[in-house]
This record gives structure tokens, C-alpha cells and sequence, in this order.
């Protein structure tokens, strides 16, 4: 078991497919970091975001370049930098291109492309190309997560129901195989070794026999430890990687204990089980997470990764979750963070206070804050869904009352404490979030009272709060490769607190003959005298 040099694989993946725009130098960071911190092996989750010569039409500026990759590879020897394309699911960088709309698995919907166009097939042949001529790793990454739309146009369907027409075959496996078998094929014909996803052969198994026997199954459980669900793979003769995360992305910063329990779980088991190796994945630093941040927790699980080899045949595997229940609450418990504090504590004593207040007891304020499956209700509707209104609509009797109060003495002491402009930022976007639901609240009062004058100017400091984000998002550009979306987002944003302000002096002195609601008022959709808010109330006719 294990890399070629013997070893486990001990490797930690960076998310450049969510707007991240790093320099070599910012690239250099991270390399040096997983070296210093026990990695062998440094993942680049690009997607759309790396310069395919094939495909010039696929990335936008600020991303990964073949000259960035050839030059860490030659910097860096000892390191294996694997590149993790994507040649199915997880395709929307390229789907939401005038170029690459037609490959589309459904129109304007979701993010898959489809298996029965041939256009598409030769679209995966040549980022694969690029991708093995490029990169000199061992290990090439293709793919296969979260494919949920396997089977939905006509082509596919027709597929599906063909091959399910033989008794006991599922058509959806057949169909996802028969896409990646060639894929991994020519993996191997390279000399290299394929890697997949796991989640979509859990999800149809019937599609293992096509795969590969090189193929590296890449189990990725969050809530969990790999050792409980990647037997069915192991059986089957596959090379497992166990796959925990830092979980930022259903955080407003990061959850430390939860993080660090899943990395610890599937470090040991990974050892008990003699698994090829460990994979910590990041995700989703767009909309206010900031790499910087993470560094000292992916040093602790890098520790945590080797630790656990070393000590393995003494330690048992645990947090299996036998109760039955949700896996997430089995984690909702979960206080200790030690190992993670710890890093944090060697950047220095603030920081170590920084994290265990942004990173442990905010999770405790409750509401949105508290750990959960899904992305962070407070970065989506702060932010991504152009409309801050939402944050108010959905959570302004949490964030208004005693929840936000604790949130919001949490965010204070974090701007406080932080060590540096990154975690200030982590606390200033925070308390912006609490801060504007705030001040839309008493917008929202006022409005309900007929006082259209003071309704809009309470919304004044919501223009500041978005400026001040403005140049929070250009600093984490600066520092880590941060968003360049982020940026746009707070201008939109502004914008938008600016046109909420201008309807409710308009009408919200009744000058319709009725006053719309303030979810209404507030909303991008909103049309003067279509009172009945056509737009909305039909869920079939959402566009
Ligand atoms: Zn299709």
C-alpha cells in the first residue's frame, strides 16, 4: 500500500476552483507548507480555473498557468503536485461559458455536462491531454463527484433505460462507467494513477467493474470516517484515500472541533486499515473565507496524518456513528480541538484566542452559526444571492436577538484579537453580517409605520458596512489569492442597499394605493404594481 516511494499518501487539497487567484508566490506558500507540515503530496482542485491549452476559451484571468505548474514541479521535487480536473460533474465553470453552454447536461440548470455528446467527450479528452502533459504527478485526479444528473437529457435518458432493460443492471452506472472508463484507461496507458470521487460509486456500485483496477477511489466523508463506508471498495481490490475536510464551507470561518475530529478519525482508520493514504480537503474560500486562515489547521492535520501512521497498530478506529441518526449530529457535540489550537497557538497567543472564539465558541451562539451540513446561510444570503435582504428575512429574529448579541461579542473580540488583516477580515465580515440585518430591522420598523424617511435612512450604514467588505475582499485577493468575485459582490450588494433605499422613499409613502412588504420592497424582483408578485408565487414557472 501506498505511494510509490513506499509511503502513505498524506495530502491536503486547495480549491481554486472557487475564485481563488493565487500567485507563484502565494503557490510557493502552500507548497512549503505541506512540506513542513508532513505532506508528500500538495492536491489543486481546478476545474475551470487553470489555463488548458486545448481549451482556450475554459478560465478566466487570475488563474492556474501551465508555466506556475512547471516551475513548482521544478521547485518543489519532493512534493507531488496532483492536479484534480473535472470531466462530468462539477463542469459549471465550463457550462456557464457562451463556449461551453451547449455541452450542458440540462439547459441553465445544474452543473453537469453531458456523456452522450460527443463534443463534450472530446472536450474531456482534451483537458485529460493537457492535464498528463502538463503535470508530472503519479497520481491524476478526473473526477466524478456529485453527477446527480445522470440520465436527465433525452439522449441519456434513453441510455438509461436501455441498459436497464437487462435484468438487475442499474443504467445510471452504466452510463457514469462507461463515461470514465476510457478516462481512467488512458490514466493508466500514461503510466500515471487515476483517481475518482467516491460518492457517485457509493451511490451506483454497479459501475466499480468498470472501473479500473489502478484507480484510486477517493472517499471523501465529512461527518465520518472513510474506514466505515470504503469496505465495499476495498473488497472489491481498489486502493481507498481517505478523505476528511476542514469544514469551512458550512462555516462562517471554520468549525475547529468537527474539523479536527473528522481529519483524526480518518487518519487513524486510514492507518488501521493500511489505505493508499489521506487527502484533507479545503473548500469554497470564496465569500469570505481566506486561505491564510486555514494554514495553522492544515499544519495540525498534517501532523495529525503522520501521527497516526506512526501509532497506528496500536490505536483503534473510532467515531463510528451507529445510532442511526443523522451523521452531522453525531458531530454537533464535538468541543475539543486541541490539536488544531495548538497550531494556532505557536502563530502566537492572540491568534490561538482568535481561533477558539471564531473557530469553537461561535458555534455555540446557535442559529446560523452552529455546525451544520450545508453551506453557511450566513455567507449565501449576505452575499451570494444578491440580495442581503435575504439574511434579514431569514434570520432576523436570530441575528436581532440574543444569538446575534453573543455573535455579535464574538465578532468584536475577534477583530480584537486577530492577529493580522486576514482573521480581521473573518471577524469583520461577521459582524457586517449581524450589523446589516440590524440595521435592516429597523428599516423594516420604521417602514411598517409609514416613516419612509427614517426607513431609508436607516439603511445609510449598510452602504459603509459594503464598502468596508470591499476592501476586506481586495485585501484577501492581495494576501491569498482571495475572490475577485467577492469584490463584485459587496458593489452589487451596495447597489442594492442603495435601490432599496430609493424604492422605499418612493413608495413607501402608499403612492401605489398599497404598500408592498418589505421582503417585497427589498427584493431584485420587485415590480412596481404587480402587487401579487407573479414572479414568485408559482414554483413551476421559477425561472
Ligand atoms: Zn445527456
Amino acid at each position: 500500500m501506498g505511494t510509490l516511494s513506499g509511503m502513505p499518501l498524506r495530502m491536503w487539497t486547495y480549491d481554486l476552483a472557487r475564485e481563488q487567484s493565487p500567485t507563484l508566490d502565494h503557490l510557493r506558500r502552500f507548497c512549503d507548507l505541506s512540506l513542513e507540515s508532513g505532506y508528500n503530496a500538495l492536491g489543486l482542485y481546478l476545474e475551470h480555473r487553470f489555463d488548458y491549452p486545448s481549451v482556450p476559451w475554459s478560465h478566466g484571468i487570475g488563474c492556474l498557468t501551465p508555466e506556475m505548474v512547471r516551475t513548482l514541479q521544478e521547485e518543489y521535487r519532493t512534493l507531488q503536485i496532483v492536479p484534480f480536473i473535472n470531466l462530468l460533474g462539477h463542469f459549471e465553470g465550463f457550462l456557464y461559458t457562451e463556449a461551453g453552454y451547449p455541452q450542458a447536461e440540462m439547459s441553465f440548470q445544474g452543473m453537469q455536462a453531458c456523456p452522450s455528446k460527443p463534443d463534450f467527450v472530446e472536450l474531456a479528452n482534451k483537458i485529460l491531454d493537457d492535464t498528463l502533459e502538463i503535470f508530472t504527478s503519479q497520481i491524476i485526479h478526473v473526477g466524478g463527484d456529485e453527477t446527480q444528473q445522470l440520465g436527465a437529457c433525452p439522449q441519456c435518458c434513453a441510455r438509461v433505460t436501455e441498459y436497464g432493460k437487462q435484468a438487475g443492471v442499474d443504467g445510471m452506472a452504466r452510463l457514469f462507467g462507461e463515461h470514465f472508463k476510457p478516462l481512467l484507461d488512458k490514466v493508466v496507458e500514461a503510466g500515471r494513477r487515476p483517481g475518482i470521487w467516491g460518492d457517485m460509486l457509493h451511490a451506483h456500485p454497479d459501475a466499480m467493474p468498470l472501473m479500473h483496477r489502478d484507480t484510486l477511489i477517493f472517499d471523501w466523508q465529512y461527518f465520518q470516517s472513510a474506514g466505515v463506508t470504503s469496505q465495499k471498495f476495498r473488497d472489491e481490490g481498489f486502493d481507498v484515500v481517505y478523505c476528511p475536510t476542514l469544514h469551512v464551507y458550512n462555516a462562517t470561518w471554520l468549525h475547529l472541533p468537527q474539523s479536527e475530529r473528522n481529519v483524526r478519525e480518518n487518519a487513524i482508520s486510514a492507518s488501521a486499515d493500511g489505505a493508499y493514504g489521506v487527502c484533507l480537503t479545503t473548500w469554497e474560500c470564496a465569500l469570505f473565507g481566506n486561505y491564510e486562515t486555514l494554514l495553522p489547521a492544515i499544519r495540525a492535520s498534517g501532523g495529525i496524518i503522520q501521527n497516526s501512521e506512526e501509532n497506528a497498530p496500536s490505536i483503534e478506529a473510532e467515531g463510528e456513528s451507529g445510532d442511526g441518526s443523522p451523521i452531522e449530529l453525531d458531530y454537533r457535540q464535538e468541543r475539543k480541538a486541541d490539536a488544531f489550537l495548538k497550531a494556532y497557538l505557536k502563530e502566537g497567543e492572540a491568534y490561538e484566542e482568535w481561533a477558539r472564539l471564531m473557530g469553537v465558541e461561535l458555534q455555540d451562539a446557535g442559529g446560523p452559526f452552529e455546525f451544520g451540513g450545508i453551506r453557511s446561510g450566513i455567507k449565501c444570503r449576505m452575499l451570494l444571492y444578491s440580495n442581503p435582504f435575504l439574511l434579514w428575512l431569514r434570520h432576523r429574529d436570530a441575528l436581532c436577538g440574543p444569538i446575534g448579541d453573543k455573535a455579535l461579542g464574538l465578532f468584536e473580540s475577534g477583530v480584537a484579537f486577530a492577529p493580522d488583516a486576514s482573521a480581521r477580515g473573518v471577524s469583520d465580515f461577521g459582524k457586517s453580517a449581524v450589523m446589516f440585518v440590524r440595521f435592516a430591522e429597523e428599516s423594516h420598523r420604521a417602514y411598517a409605520k409609514g416613516n419612509a424617511a427614517h426607513a431609508a435612512t436607516a439603511l445609510v450604514p449598510c452602504r459603509q458596512i459594503f464598502e468596508n467588505l470591499t476592501k476586506i475582499a481586495r485585501s484577501n485577493h492581495l494576501r491569498i489569492g482571495g475572490s475577485l468575485a467577492d469584490i463584485e459582490r459587496c458593489h452589487v450588494a451596495k447597489e442594492h442597499v442603495e435601490r432599496a433605499m430609493r424604492r422605499i422613499k418612493q413608495y413607501g409613502d402608499g403612492s401605489l394605493g398599497y404598500l408592498p412588504s418589505f421582503e417585497m420592497i427589498t427584493h431584485p424582483n420587485f415590480m412596481p404594481h404587480d402587487q401579487a408578485a407573479w414572479w414568485l408565487i408559482n414554483d413551476w414557472a421559477r425561472e
